[in-house]
């Protein structure tokens, strides 16, 4: 397994300091513009709806975020992301996907096992309708608690319980390894157990899937690994192509304008920074429509060239 460990976190913060952070800004009331939209955010793609749900937001550090960032330049991106001067919000943006008979969310948010300002997609679904035993697939980007942590409860059921899970062998392989604790740093571990509460919680109801495999007709799976090993985005055919890219560019901010910066929360530094430059090459080539999870509410839009790097433009 560890052969797969390309390297390491390159900042290791645990989980407490995580949350800490998080629970400051939900207290200092310093909500990032539309990280709860009243009315979701709606557009068709092809043959499929989209509908963009908030999960709410999550705080990272200024280390996490801007790791490669010189001191000087990092108040500027801070407040442009909306935070403080050492940490910043960065929004969930959860798509649900209607087409054909299924209804598919692309992650499940944080549920109540991360920050006190994430975990708001359930309350989000029900104020717009949705039952949440209408949900008939969950595809998982990556098992980080911010996109699995809703896989089950305080009262540990299910809270999308007809669902059918799907996430990629490499994933599953690396979060799922029994010898996780000597097979990848410590600073792993937490997410580690995460990861293995939610995928075992779905193991009867699970489909492993690898870059090219379909998830439903014209809904493809992508290779984008490096935010963690098993990372993956999914690819919907339309007049053009819209791409849901999950974590393969945490901000649509820091990494279009600075793509050679590294994220403190890649699993595979490397690997994650050529991820992400072949990502926006082709996207801004081939004008692919984009939707971060963790862009500006609600993450949908473009990547435009710009002096040798690229700027977001919303749809
Ligand atoms: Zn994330």
């Amino acid at each position: 397994m560890s052969s797969t460990v390309k390297g390491k976190p390159m900042h290791a913060v645990n989980r407490r300091q995580i949350v800490a952070a998080g629970g400051a800004l939900a207290t200092a009331s310093l909500l990032p513009k539309g990280a709860y939209a009243a009315e979701p955010y709606r557009f068709t793609h092809g043959t499929f709806g989209v509908t963009v749900f908030s999960d709410g937001f999550i705080m990272l550090s200024a280390e996490i975020i801007l790791p490669d960032t010189p001191p000087d330049e990092r108040p500027d991106i801070l407040q442009r992301l909306g935070g403080t001067s050492d940490s910043a919000p960065l929004h969930v943006n959860i798509p649900l996907i209607r087409t054909g008979n299924d209804l598919i969310l692309v992650d499940i948010g944080s549920g109540d096992k991360f920050q006190a300002s994430a975990g708001k997609l359930a309350a989000n679904l029900k104020a717009a309708g949705v039952d949440p035993a209408s949900i008939t697939k969950v595809v998982i980007t990556h098992a980080h608690p911010d996109h699995t942590g809703a896989t089950v409860g305080p009262d540990r059921r299910l809270l999308y319980p007809n669902a059918h899970y799907f996430v990629s062998e490499g994933e599953w392989q690396f979060w799922t390894d029994p010898d996780y604790e000597k097979n990848i740093p410590a600073s792993l571990h937490e997410f580690a157990r995460g990861a293995q509460r939610d995928l075992s919680a779905v193991k009867d109801r699970l489909t492993l899937v690898k870059p090219g495999d379909t998830i439903v007709s014209g809904m493809r799976v992508l290779e984008t690994r490096g935010h963690t090993p098993g990372h993956i985005s999914f690819e919907l055919v339309g007049s053009d192509n819209l791409v849901i890219a999950g974590d393969v560019s945490t901000s649509n901010i820091v990494f279009f304008e600075h793509p050679t910066w590294h994220f403190g929360f890649d699993t595979e530094p490397e690997i994650a920074l050529k991820s992400r430059q072949d990502f926006l090459d082709r996207a801004a080539t081939e004008k692919l429509k984009m939707l971060g999870c963790h862009w500006a509410y609600p993450g949908v839009g473009y990547a435009e060239r710009k002096g040798g790097a690229y700027q977001f433009v919303a749809a």
